[in-house]
């Protein structure tokens, strides 16, 4: 299939997926990921690596592990290798506008044992059944996807748990956190609360603080003063305001005003008299 069809849907100027390129070599053990994406509809999009790229379905009710549930699984098309590590939003206006989180990962094999896994991979597609292990976190065991016979849409397949020791008649998809950041595929993106700036001297610029390094504890505490966060990747950012003069720097002085202009303009849009 090729990354033609994504490629074509996608404008790379203005989403924050990878643009990927069909990738020449393999991993060792094949990796598998579901994405939860809450686009206009919420669905999880099940995806298997192959011939260096995601082979894709968009399942709407999400996986079961429960060999009863019969799940539609829409084929759609191939993503990008790199596509496994996307979590983010998607802006409106683009194709899948909505948030997406890493809903389960790992590696997955055919079930047959085959010398050649991606050879037998490759034929069970081909034949519209495929039977294999997953090794996720929270899907683990055999699965078969299989393509509806007859069916007009050529693209409509099932997916289904077989019955092993992880069937379970538990709602997996339940457990809605990200295995990658724990956030819930709506938590991605919200507004942060806006600070009270009253709680903040007022002082003439340059007024430059230092923010608190981490600090190694034996172990887990709650004290009166202290306040829990989840640690998040990347910058961490003070800012000043005095008037509409408003200054972002990270903790080694470099100046973010420019570098993150929505920040800076968020800051300032904050009343403080
Ligand atoms: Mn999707």
């Amino acid at each position: 299939m090729g990354l033609g069809k994504y490629h074509q849907k996608r404008s790379f100027k203005q989403t924050p997926e990878p643009k990927g390129r069909d990738k020449k070599t393999t991993s060792k053990k094949l990796a598998f990921v579901v994405q939860e994406h809450h686009a206009s509809r919420l669905h999880y999009d099940f995806r298997l690596e192959l011939d260096g790229v995601l082979k894709s379905w968009a399942v709407p009710k999400g996986p079961s592990l429960s060999p009863h549930d019969h799940h539609l699984a829409v084929h759609v098309e191939d993503h990008p290798f790199e596509y496994r590590k996307f979590e983010g939003v998607i802006p409106q206006g683009n194709y899948g506008a909505g948030n997406v989180i890493i809903w389960d990962q790992g590696w997955y094999e055919p079930r047959a044992q085959a010398a050649d896994q991606q050879k037998e991979l490759r034929a069970g597609l081909k034949k519209g059944h495929l039977t294999i292990v997953l090794h996720g976190q929270k899907l683990k065991g055999e699965f078969a996807l299989i393509k509806m016979p007859n069916a007009n849409e050529q693209d409509a397949w099932l997916l289904i748990k077989k019955d092993d020791q992880y069937a379970s008649a538990v709602d997996v998809t339940k457990q809605d956190e990200s295995v990658k950041s724990h956030k819930r595929v709506d938590d991605l993106g919200a507004p942060g609360k806006l600070p009270d700036l009253s709680e903040y001297p007022k002082k003439a610029v340059p007024w430059k603080v230092t923010p608190m390094l981490c600090t190694p504890v034996d172990e887990p505490f709650s004290r009166d003063g202290w306040l829990f966060e989840i640690k998040w990747d990347g910058y961490r950012a003070v800012g000043s305001k005095h008037g509409s003069d408003v200054q972002l720097y990270s903790r080694n002085d470099i100046d973010f005003t420019q570098k993150y202009p929505s920040v800076a303009e968020a800051l300032r849009a904050l009343k403080h008299d």
